[in-house]
């Protein structure tokens, strides 16, 4: 079971599992970091000042939090629109992979597709 377990665990798909979630992990620090201390400050400059945190009404001996719900939601928002630039921003960088070699030819005779490689026709039998 150990041996099996050792296959298990230094499978690639595995190890690239683990470093996917590792550096997810890092990077959504640094997005949550962006989002948090750098444009929601500029957000709040923008709409008056106002902290939707604050924003609670109470409703018999309840309260509603409403305001970290619009929170949570203009959070998710902004994240989404942050991965989105910076998911374009790689992409733009990636160039178009080059097109395969070509491994086949025509036949000069009968115009069928045959082997790069070929000296000798398989269809018409023609010495190339
Ligand atoms: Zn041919």
């Amino acid at each position: 079971m150990l041996k099996e377990f050792r296959e298990f665990a230094i499978r690639g798909n595995v190890v690239d599992l683990a470093v996917a979630v590792i550096i997810g992990g890092a990077f959504g620090k640094i997005v949550s970091s962006l989002v948090d201390n750098i444009i929601m400050p500029l957000v709040g400059l923008l709409i008056g000042g106002v902290d939707f945190k604050t924003l609670a009404i109470t409703v018999g001996g309840a309260k509603i939090e409403y305001g970290l719900f619009i929170q949570n939601i203009v959070d998710f928002i902004i994240v989404a629109f942050v991965i989105f630039l910076i998911v374009r921003a790689i992409n733009s960088t990636k160039k178009p992979a080059p097109a395969a070699a070509p491994t086949t030819k025509e036949c000069p005779h009968c115009f069928t597709t045959i082997p790069l490689k070929a000296t000798r026709c398989p269809n018409c039998t023609s010495q190339l």
